[in-house]
């Protein structure tokens, strides 16, 4: 393949777990794909390293200070050019040059890029779940309008995704999404109150960031992911159901309305996702071991617990309810995780605190962009005011 023809990517979260995943991609499809930005919050030297590496020109740290000192110490090589702050890591979304945006920043501050990204016309691989569950109506009405083609990154969408591909959805019964339970799936409930941020992080099958972590482990991250379903394949909350799964092999599974199901199945890395994304429509050898039926192993299922993972509850309510309420839970679960992790707040008092802030802040209605920023702003600061 010639030069011309590469796809030029730009990665948004280069330095994050996606991101490295993304960049183990890369590096064995360089005949296919080029990497021409990279954004972080504030890690300079590793993203420099992936400056040095994949020769990127464009490089962009949000976090102003980390920026100013990145540039006085010249921690970048001269060929890339750096930029600082939110604005610029918009216009990085919309560089001309790019094919593709993979948007893998953690959080709400994902919706700016993906919207600047819609807006410059790319295509758009779409890890951040956040950015959908807050503004997923004005996300996918800017989508269709500008024909953006939207590649679920996630592992269930991106195998919904993949066993949608040529079937109507008229015919669809539901989608089931497939959840690893995360590490709690068996610990006594009595013991909840004592799990340290530690022992949260601790994922049985996949290796992530602390925010994705701490959400499995509560089963908010299905939550989100249920809302992010919605908005992707466009199904009602009675049409979307969620099953554990262990093993986490079965990415996800759609049902047709004559029974028949159709499953993706990988093993539990996102390197097999990503590749999917990254060089869609095409298809390439994979960077990892694929599984392997000579050997015996077995798959489980059985449904979640709502007692054990009061977060979903409460996702799905907010997902029935809807108006502000999916952008009430996101915003008060990312602080609620961040202060857990901080050691402010205990295990248990995640769902807590979510719930008395979708009571305040939930039938809030947000009918334009900047209410549903307020909105968003006002519920993050009932997050960080809530009480025990
Ligand atoms: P990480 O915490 O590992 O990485 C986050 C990345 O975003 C880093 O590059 C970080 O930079 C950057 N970042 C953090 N905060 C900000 C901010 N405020 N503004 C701009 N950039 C920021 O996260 P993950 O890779 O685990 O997750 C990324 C997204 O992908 C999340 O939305 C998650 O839900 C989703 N996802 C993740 C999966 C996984 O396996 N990890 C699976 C499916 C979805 P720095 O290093 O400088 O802090
Ligand atoms: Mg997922």
């Amino acid at each position: 393949m010639t030069d011309c023809i590469r796809k030029k990517i730009v990665l948004l979260g280069a330095t994050g777990s996606i991101g490295s995943n993304t960049l183990q991609v890369l590096r064995a499809h360089p005949d296919q794909l080029e990497l021409i930005g990279v954004s972080a919050q504030s890690n300079d030297r590793k993203l420099a390293e992936i400056c040095s590496e994949f020769k990127v020109p464009y490089a962009v740290l949000t976090d102003e200070k980390a920026y100013e000192k990145a540039q006085a110490e010249k921690v970048f090589d001269s060929s890339t050019r750096l930029a600082g702050g939110n604005d610029a890591l918009s216009e990085l979304a919309g560089l001309p040059e790019a094919d593709l945006v993979l948007v893998a920043v953690v959080g709400a501050c994902g919706l700016q890029p993906t919207l600047a990204a819609i807006e410059a016309g790319k295509d758009i691989a779409l890890a951040n779940k956040e950015a959908l569950v807050l503004g997923g109506a004005f996300v996918m009405e800017r989508a269709r309008e500008k024909g953006i083609r939207l590649l679920p990154t996630d592992s269930e969408h991106n195998a919904i995704f993949q066993c949608l591909e040529a079937q109507p959805t008229t015919q669809l019964d539901r989608i089931i999404l497939t959840a690893s339970g995360g590490p709690f799936r068996d610990t006594p409930l009595a013991e909840l109150e004592k799990v340290t941020p530690s022992d949260a992080v601790q994922h049985p099958n996949w290796s992530m960031g602390h925010k994705i972590s701490v959400d499995s482990a509560t089963m908010a991250n299905k939550g989100l992911e249920l809302i992010e379903a919605h908005w992707l394949f466009g199904l009602p909350p009675e049409q979307l159901q969620v099953v554990i799964h262990p093993q986490s092999i079965a990415h996800s599974f759609v049902q047709f309305i004559d029974g028949s199901i159709l499953a993706q199945m990988s093993p539990p890395s996102m390197t097999f996702p990503i590749q999917h994304c990254l060089l869609y429509p095409e298809r390439a050898p994979a960077v990892e071991p694929t599984l392997d039926f000579q050997q015996a192993f077995q798959l489980e299922f059985c449904p979640p617990d709502p007692q054990r993972f009061p977060c979903l509850v409460l996702a799905y309510d907010s997902l029935r309810n809807g108006g502000g309420a999916p952008a009430v839970f996101n915003a008060a679960n990312e602080i609620a995780v961040g202060r857990f992790l901080s050691n402010e707040l205990s295990y248990p008092a995640i769902p807590h605190l979510i719930e008395a802030v979708l009571e305040q802040l939930a039938a809030r209605s947000v009918p334009d962009m900047d209410s549903l920023l307020a909105l968003d702003a006002e519920a993050r600061q009932r997050a960080h005011d809530f009480k025990l």
